[in-house]
């Protein structure tokens, strides 16, 4: 038999499937399967692609695969790769090095433990007055509720046992299970729908049951549950995943980011207990594979994680929910530049799935065409909280006076405050009192952020670092100033307002380093009694706090001032979200502040009015040619040389334009090549190609990449392709 594979490079010259010969030893092996094969030279994991009968190499050029690893992907998700590679401008490879778990290489093997279990000579010897120390009493009683882990009770109290028949100790698959999330507030049985959610069910249901009985016409059926923060969205993904398990169907619910939405996942475990399968980043990658088996093997049938669990290797998939899918976690920021929106739709394709996709604030490309249904109110019948947009103009303090008498008052009444200021770091930038120096990271021109706490000066795009300067290097002046604030300046100037016993100010913000060190800092904010939570836009996340009576925007307006054609609805989003946090179970107030009182998505987010802002926006984008009327297409070639960069984007250009057409009948336009910023030590040239025929523009980009980057005179230059950026 022979073997047609994907060879796991990295290199984009590599293309093609790679034939080789399969000893009769591996007749188990088939599309999916892992194999390591003689590549130039060296031996390569490479995955099966095909399987053929017989070859075009001639015999004695054949070579053979060394050895088959135990891991195999599900032949789904090879052709999901295959298309990925195509749709994102990658390669297959690369592709597949996304979406094969984390131990693949290794074979995916489980880990195995010493599992401890009683004899019927141990069972015995409990009642029949055989002697016993209290430790071995007490082990081979618990060993006659379960065998255990040997660990658990003792490896050397167990050897004992075992040499005189009362125990048995044996190798055993134990897999690591993540440790899961106490539930705090929901139980695990489900309450009684509201009428609203009662009603957006229904068609999801039908859905699911068209789905189940056409079995394979494949047809896609997308819902958008657009619902207010705080109108049970998750309820509905739970109802929804239960009719799907009855249907004897897989789940797919794809999260934001596990560590800041931890509720939602206690909330799936606790509905669904065992078969729910966990991924995410945080996780070991024995754990990782370990769930990832499980949900292979069946065992599991609903994941729950981050985008990566897209890729969930479950046989049968009939629901795929996408919870806050305007969070831009969901793209995959490197090769290939994956949106895991997009992949979910593919996937939920080639499944016959149900694709249910949830926001309070959802994308306009999501909104536009997709059948959507409305949550308008919350579920415990509270209203939004009343926002009110405190006009900046004119003040030097970060804090409007409203906003510290707001804050003054919550102190006082004992009440719980979340602000965000979307800005790390102490000061934006230093800059010199006399010649007017500005500090700049020295590989990439922004300016360095103050970080007091650490001492430091940093480039929050490469992490380079600079002691604080005592004076200025370029004239000595020991005058330096700084300006802005981020949310630890923020932080401390709130604790030194109002921080006092049984009043913690928490911060929350990329700084908290680790996944647990976020979740604890949420956990401390739940569980405390009053306080204030300040941080970047994470403490915005879906979280939901029973008892959050003010919510502080710190210079909303900017996100507007990103260039960027999202920067409206990004806007719209942070002070919609934050304000989603505030009054859950009682009375909340919103405070933004913001230079732009009159923009409009701040004005549409103070009046709660998404309809409004989705309907102009649409109308925007439709008349500045932009997603969802348009492909947006991204390529950035970046070399030491600022030269080299400007060269291969240019001859990129050249090649993409003749493909579109010429100017005139052109079914995509080409803009650029515009220079970047400087980025960890690059210089950075960027095309924009906007396209009206999506399909033809990312054939033309792939032919136009390959061509460059396998052309000698650019081999200085990486190239990086991104469709749909964010
Ligand atoms: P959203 O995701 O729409 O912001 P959540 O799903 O977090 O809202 O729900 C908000 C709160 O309402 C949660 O604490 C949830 O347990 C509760 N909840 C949801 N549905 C119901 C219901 N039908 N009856 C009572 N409580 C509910
Ligand atoms: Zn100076
Ligand atoms: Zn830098």
């Amino acid at each position: 038999m022979i073997a047609r594979v994907i060879p796991l490079t990295s290199t984009r010259a590599i293309r093609g499937l790679f034939d080789y010969r399969l000893p009769a030893e591996f007749d188990g092996a088939g599309v999916g399967s892992l194999l390591r094969v003689p590549f130039a030279g060296r031996a390569i994991l490479a995955v099966i692609a095909e399987t053929a009968p017989s070859s075009e190499i001639p015999a004695e050029r054949l070579a053979t695969a060394q050895e088959l690893l135990p891991a195999r992907l599900p032949p789904d998700l090879v052709r999901l790769a295959i298309w990925m590679a195509a749709e994102y401008c990658s390669t297959p490879a690369r592709a597949l090095q996304v979406l094969l778990p984390a131990g693949a290489a290794q074979g995916l093997r489980e880990t195995r433990v010493l599992v401890a279990s009683i004899t019927p000579a141990g069972i015995s010897a409990l009642e029949d007055g055989t002697r016993l120390t209290t430790g071995q009493r007490v082990a081979l009683e618990t060993l006659a509720v379960q065998p255990l882990p040997a660990s658990q009770l003792g490896t050397q109290l167990l050897r004992r046992l075992e040499s005189r028949g009362l125990a048995t100790l044996d190798l055993a698959a134990q897999p690591r299970r993540p440790s899961t999330h106490t539930v705090s507030s929901s139980s695990a049985s489900a309450p009684p729908l509201t009428a609203e959610q009662e009603s957006a069910l229904v068609p999801i249901r039908e859905a699911l049951d068209r789905a189940d009985r056409s079995g394979t016409s494949r047809e896609l059926q997308e819902f958008l549950l657009h619902g207010v923060t705080g109108s049970g969205k998750t309820e509905v993904y739970l109802q929804a995943a239960e009719a799907t398990l009855q249907a004897g169907r897989g789940v797919i619910i794809l999260v934001p980011e596990i560590a800041l939405t931890p509720q939602a996942l206690a909330r799936f475990q606790a509905r669904f207990g065992d078969v729910v399968a966990v991924m995410h980043s945080g996780m070991s990658a024995g754990k990782r594979n370990d769930e990832w088996l499980r949900l292979a093997r069946g065992e599991a049938t609903v994941c729950v994680g981050p985008r990566s669990a897209v890729f969930a290797p479950l046989a049968d998939i009939g629901l795929i929910v996408v919870d806050e899918e305007h969070e831009s976690s969901y793209k995959h920021e490197s090769d290939p530049r994956y949106d895991a929106r997009a992949v979910a739709r593919r996937r939920a394709h080639d499944h016959g799935a149900v694709l249910l996709v949830g926001s309070a604030t959802p994308r306009p490309e999501s909104a536009f065409g997709t059948k959507r249904l409305r949550l308008a109110q919350r579920v415990d019948g509270r209203p939004l909280p009343a926002v009110e947009i405190l006009d900046m103009r004119g003040l030097h303090n970060p804090l409007h006076p409203d906003t510290r008498l707001a804050l003054a008052d919550c102190r006082r009444e004992g009440g719980k405050a979340i602000v965000l200021l979307n800005r790390r770091g102490w000061s934006n930038f230093l800059s010199c009192g006399s010649c007017g120096r500005v500090w700049i990271c020295p590989n990439c021109d922004v300016a360095l952020v103050l970080h007091r706490a650490r001492g430091v000066v940093a480039c929050h795009h490469c992490g380079h670092r600079e002691q604080v300067p005592s004076n200025c290097p370029d004239c000595g002046s020991v005058s330096v100033a700084r300006h802005g604030a981020g949310t630890e300046r923020l932080e401390h100037e709130l604790v030194s307002a109002l921080a006092g016993d049984g009043f913690p100010v928490l911060r929350l913000d990329a700084d908290a380093a680790g996944l647990d060190a976020r979740a604890r800092i949420l956990e401390r904010f739940h569980t405390a009694a009053a306080g204030v939570l300040v941080g970047t836009q994470m403490v915005a996340k879906g979280h939901d706090f029973a008892d959050v009576g003010l919510g502080v925007v710190i210079d909303a307006d900017q996100t507007l001032r990103f260039p960027d054609f999202r920067a409206e609805e990004r806007t719209f989003a942070l002070v919609t979200q934050l304000a989603g946090r505030t009054g859950r179970g009682s009375a909340g107030r919103v405070l933004v502040q913001t230079m732009e009182p009159a923009a409009r998505p701040i004005a549409l987010a103070a009046q709660h009015d998404s309809e409004t802002f989705l309907r102009g926006e649409l109308r925007r984008r439709k008349a500045l040619a932009y997603p969802p009327f348009t492909t947006l297409i991204r390529i950035v070639c970046a070399a030491v040389d600022a030269g080299a960069a400007r060269a291969a984007a240019s001859a990129l250009c050249d090649r993409i334009s003749a493909a579109g057409g010429g100017q005139v009948a052109s079914q995509f336009s080409v803009l650029g090549p515009a220079s970047l910023f400087l980025l960890r030590g690059r210089a950075r040239s960027q095309l924009v190609i906007k396209a009206t025929d999506r399909t033809a523009a990312i054939a033309a980009i792939g032919d136009a990449v390959d061509a460059i980057s396998t052309d000698r005179t650019h081999r200085e230059v990486a190239l990086s392709v991104d469709v749909d950026p964010q």
